[in-house]
């Protein structure tokens, strides 16, 4: 019922401003769609056209549909995927809203795990001068500080492992055993990871974060961009399952990954472990510790 009654007052304050993005003068329809973890999404269509519209209140999560087009800007700009354009984001005390273009789904091509592997190779192939990035933005409905770093392991310890460990401490969710072991690793950290420059990342690719759009490509969307070292994508692909195994030697032909890149992808699922701890409860720590094992 709250969530209906949102969507009204939402339909009646932006109705003019949704027609024009829309470039119709019918009534709009406004269907629920499901699968996001945090916001409310809707499919808003008019005169055979349609947007995708989320909305949350933005006291809850300041800035987050303001670093998400932040974030599907830059993958726009810099990567091969189509993404899907940013038409609208604003917000008033009690309701913000995102618009973007609604991606109709398709059937996967053939090539489709190849192509998906080689767009996302081309992605991370996009550097810059030092890791994290120039705004923060969230990770699911959690922040994310993205204070730039020249080394991966200080960046991966301090910007991601620590502020989560530290939630789930004092959320007492992590025991004092566990925490040592992650302090154990961050003595080591350095020497874990093998050299790469910066790479931008989608941050949180999971299977419920890539589409399959109408031309029968991936789409990527719901990013938690920065830039970060690329087994990130590769650990997080593979923490829920989802992605085909040739996907990986796909990826590899076009980027080749490091050496003993498999022994290093529970050390990158270390982050996204931490931050379902800390959104969904002690059920993942059993997952985290097993993940930790290999390292401490
Ligand atoms: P949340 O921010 O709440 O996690 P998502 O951005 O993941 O929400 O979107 C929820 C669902 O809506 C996705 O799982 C996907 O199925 C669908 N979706 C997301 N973006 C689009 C889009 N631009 N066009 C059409 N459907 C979309």
């Amino acid at each position: 019922m709250h969530i209906q009654i949102d969507a009204l007052n939402f339909i009646r304050a932006f109705e003019p401003t949704l027609k024009e993005l829309l470039r119709s003068k019918e009534a709009l329809q406004f269907d629920s769609v499901g699968g996001g973890s945090i916001n409310h999404a809707y499919r808003v269509k008019a005169g055979g056209k349609s947007v995708f519209v989320k909305l949350n209140q933005p006291k809850a999560y300041p800035g987050m549909f303001a670093a998400e087009e932040r974030g599907l800007n830059l993958l726009r700009a810099k990567s091969p995927f189509q993404i899907p354009e940013v038409l609208k984001t604003g917000e008033t005390p009690e309701l913000a809203f995102i618009v973007m273009e609604f991606i109709e789904a398709g059937v996967p091509r053939e090539d489709f795990w190849e192509g998906f592997a080689s767009n996302l190779a081309e992605m991370h192939r996009h550097s810059h001068d030092s890791f994290g990035l120039d705004h923060d933005n969230y990770i699911g409905s959690l922040p994310q500080v993205n204070s730039p770093s020249d080394s991966w392991a200080e960046f991966y310890t301090a910007m991601r492992l620590e502020p989560q460990l530290r939630m789930a401490r004092d959320k007492g969710l992590v025991d004092v055993t566990l925490s040592k072991s992650f302090n154990r690793l961050f003595t080591i950290m350095e020497r874990l990871w093998p050299a790469e420059p910066p790479a931008l990342l989608h941050g949180d690719l999971w299977s419920g974060n890539f589409m399959c759009a109408a031309s029968g490509d991936a789409t990527i969307i719901d990013p938690a961009v920065y830039y970060g070292h690329r087994e990130m994508d590769i650990a997080m692909s593979q923490l829920f399952g989802g992605f085909h195994k040739s996907f990986y030697s796909f990826y590899h032909d076009h980027f080749s990954l490091e050496n003993d890149w498999e022994e290093r992808i529970p050390l990158g699922q270390l982050y996204p472990l931490l931050v379902h701890v800390n959104l969904f409860g002690g059920g993942y720590v059993q997952q985290l510790r097993s993940c930790l094992r290999p390292y401490v």
